[in-house]
């Protein structure tokens, strides 16, 4: 796939619409982590410096559209002006935040820009039209511009106005952080050098079947801990006690085991608590012997010796899901030590997809030790499914 990138583009003096991912954690006004503004900065100061118009768009949290209270409560609390002022402090150039998403003042600040300044127009779900996809919606968008790029990596798995349905109308690009998230998954998931492990954890079986069942074809090994792993642990007969389980996949989990043959690694122990808290009381106990009062949070030290082994010598990782429930310190331990092997090993390519993993993993200090770890996290897990993002599929080839 060579889609067209902002490379590709001519854009001096055009008037450029970007879909960012700008959807951030706010609380009071204020933003807790600016993480997605930083990484859209690439693209952003691209488009500055060789002369363009910018007009940024992103959603920002939920608007609830059915029921006008919640509507209004929503809108107050997401209001896209705390990340236009942190946008402007990151930026050489005028940032201007106009209060809408169509409209007169929409349409004077982008007559007013120039080259190298930025409008970043209010958040996109407070158009209903948005989230289905209005096609209305989508050309008035694409109207106020010349070209469209797409940055949103954590936004391209929706097809929506500000994703999909603008580019219909608009030459199209990829933007740099999308671009790079496309080369590392794909050399991951569709190119692999084997041999290529996969990781999975998480809370459910589920979320992750078409990952499960994906990463089965493609990968020579797939090692499962966390949460989801009881529900594999009880489909081979054992006690799981009051672990985490999904009864109705307990069938699914069963074949899963009789394709997946050898291929397929469960925890052979656990850490197990009395209760899902820090101050639980604790123990390690062989996978066939969980009392019945305890619960699974963690993988056991001979599982994570028996996951280090399994990575030893891998050329490709996929890693989504923790091992355990890594925001409790005492559950963390299995998540850290499969971070630290999978980062230490040599000339691998090794990829986090999946938004908790990601965060575990940066918050346990590995952020610049993996190959990628994936902005994106629902966007990850369907390109782990081996699922066509429909943000990516309508961007212009080539
Ligand atoms: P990701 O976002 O990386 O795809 P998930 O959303 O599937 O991951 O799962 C993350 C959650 O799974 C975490 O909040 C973690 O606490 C939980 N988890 C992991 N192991 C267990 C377990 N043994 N029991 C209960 N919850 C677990
Ligand atoms: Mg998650």
């Amino acid at each position: 796939m060579a889609k067209m990138t902002v490379r590709d583009l001519d854009v001096k003096g055009k008037k450029v619409i970007v879909r960012v991912d700008f959807n951030v954690p706010i609380k009071e006004g204020k933003i807790k982590d600016d993480n997605r503004i930083v990484q859209a900065l690439p693209t952003i100061n691209y488009l500055v410096e060789h002369g363009a118009k910018v007009i940024l768009m992103s959603h920002l949290g939920k608007v609830d559209h059915k029921d006008p209270e919640k509507k209004a409560a929503d809108m107050a609390k997401n209001n896209m002006a705390p990340v236009a002022a942190r946008l402007a402090e990151l930026v050489n150039t005028n940032v201007s935040f106009v209060d809408q998403t169509q409209g007169e003042l929409l349409e004077v600040a982008v007559a007013k820009l120039k080259e190298g300044d930025i409008v970043l127009m209010q958040n996109t779900r407070y158009e209903k039209g948005e989230s289905k996809n209005d096609a209305e919606l989508a050309k008035y968008w694409a109207s106020l511009a010349d070209l469209f790029v797409t940055d949103a990596f954590g936004s391209v798995h929706r097809a929506h106005s500000s994703t999909v349905g603008v580019a219909e109308y608009l030459p199209s690009a990829l933007g740099f952080l999308v671009e790079k998230e496309v080369e590392m998954l794909t050399a991951a998931v569709y190119n692999p050098k084997r041999p290529f492990v996969a990781i999975l954890g998480g809370a459910k079986v589920s979320d992750k079947i078409a990952v499960i069942e994906n990463l089965l074809k493609i990968a020579d090994k797939v090692l499962i801990g966390g949460g989801m792993a009881y529900t594999f642990v009880k489909a081979q007969g054992k006690e799981i006690g009051k672990s985490l389980v999904e009864e109705d996949r307990i069938d699914l989990a069963k074949e899963f085991l009789a394709v997946a043959g050898n291929k397929l690694v469960l925890p052979v122990d656990h850490l197990v608590a009395d209760a899902f808290a820090e101050t639980a009381n604790t123990m390690v106990v062989d996978d066939d012997h969980i009392p019945a009062d305890y619960m699974g949070l963690d993988i056991g030290p001979k599982t994570i010796e028996l996951f280090k082994n399994e990575l030893q010598g891998a050329q490709t990782v996929i890693w989504n899901g923790p091992m355990g429930v890594f925001e409790m310190k005492p559950f963390a331990t299995g998540t850290l030590e499969v971070c630290k092997a999978i980062s230490e090993l040599p000339g691998a390519m090794t990829v986090i997809g999946g938004g908790d993993s990601a965060a575990a993993a940066i918050q346990l200090g590995f952020k610049d030790k993996f190959s990628h770890i994936s902005t994106g996290g629902g966007a990850s897990l369907e390109f782990m499914e081996g699922k066509e993002l429909p943000g990516i599929a309508i961007i212009q080839e080539k």
